[in-house]
């Protein structure tokens, strides 16, 4: 079955389209967190970005480097945020978050954990 993704990307579902290539998409999101939050989507369905094959991975970035240059110019903002998520839509996709200060993305206190690891044990660890 395709993702609500593909079904956009072939027009099935309405949204608010930005920019397109032959490989990527990029429309608005349907529940923004900033003005102009949008979503980069490759035409190719993938669930796990760190599971695509390099050379998708690396044009999937290089097309979201493209839409952000749009967003900054358009939106004249300071600074495109980016993350990526996929538990809701476990079809690849980028957010691009338009920004001009830091409360724009998260509200203060709202990010970061409230009590802190122990960051030696930790960064062993993942040293392995
Ligand atoms: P994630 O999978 O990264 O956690 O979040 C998926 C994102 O897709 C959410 O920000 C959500 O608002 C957006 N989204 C989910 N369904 C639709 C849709 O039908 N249209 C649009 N434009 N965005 C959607």
């Amino acid at each position: 079955m395709s993702s609500i993704f593909s079904k956009i990307i072939a027009g099935e579902i309405p949204c608010h389209k930005v920019w397109e290539d032959d490989k990527h998409f990029a429309f608005l999101d349907i529940n923004p967190w900033t003005e102009g939050h949008t979503l980069v989507v490759p035409k190719k369905e993938h669930d796990y970005l760190f599971d695509m094959p390099e050379a998708d991975y690396a044009a999937l970035q290089l097309a979201a480097r493209k839409v952000a240059a749009l967003l900054k110019s358009k939106l004249n903002c300071k600074r495109v945020c980016t993350c990526v998520i996929g538990y809701e839509v476990p079809h690849v996709h980028i957010h691009l978050l338009p920004t001009n200060v830091m409360q724009d993305f998260a509200k203060p206190g709202t990010f970061g954990m409230k009590v802190k690891p122990d960051l030696a044990a930790l960064a062993a660890k993942i040293r392995g």
